[in-house]
């Protein structure tokens, strides 16, 4: 199993690396979405059937304490994780289909600064998740 980012930086952290925590690793790095822990354990479990979802969460939860990975909450209860990056993004969710689209917006992201400026404080972070439903071009867009 080739080396993978995240497990990269377990092992420059000095973490203990075992074969289940190589396999967590590696799904998480290879995921270009924002699963939850079913989902991680769903694909953890294709690579090697005798993982337990017990230690998908624990471990999960140990890469979320050392900022290696980032939690989300998409409004549906659910923990969703990805990858930490230096590149700041944030978040679209369809609520009807559950997909998520990353963004990037200089004028919200200048914004949220001045906002904070304005009451005395340097911006040091943010969390933005917006929620949608698509437009339907035939005009019939009512629930
Ligand atoms: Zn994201």
């Amino acid at each position: 199993m080739p080396e993978n980012r995240i497990e990269r930086i377990c092992i420059d952290k000095g973490m203990k690396m075992t074969g289940q925590r190589r396999v967590i690793a590696r799904v998480l790095s290879a995921a270009d979405d924002h699963p939850d822990v079913e989902e991680v354990y769903r694909r953890a479990s294709e690579m090697d059937p005798k993982i337990s979802i017990a230690t998908v969460y624990r471990t999960v939860r140990l890469f979320e304490a050392e900022n290696i990975v980032e939690r989300h909450d998409f409004g549906d209860g659910r923990s969703r994780y990805e990858e930490a990056t230096d590149e700041h993004h944030d978040h679209l969710i369809d609520i009807k289909s559950g997909k998520v689209i990353e963004f990037q917006n200089q004028e919200i992201e200048a914004l949220q600064e001045k906002i904070a400026e304005k009451h005395g404080m340097k911006l040091v972070g943010h969390r933005l998740d917006l929620y949608g439903v698509p437009l339907d071009p035939s005009g019939d867009n009512k629930e």
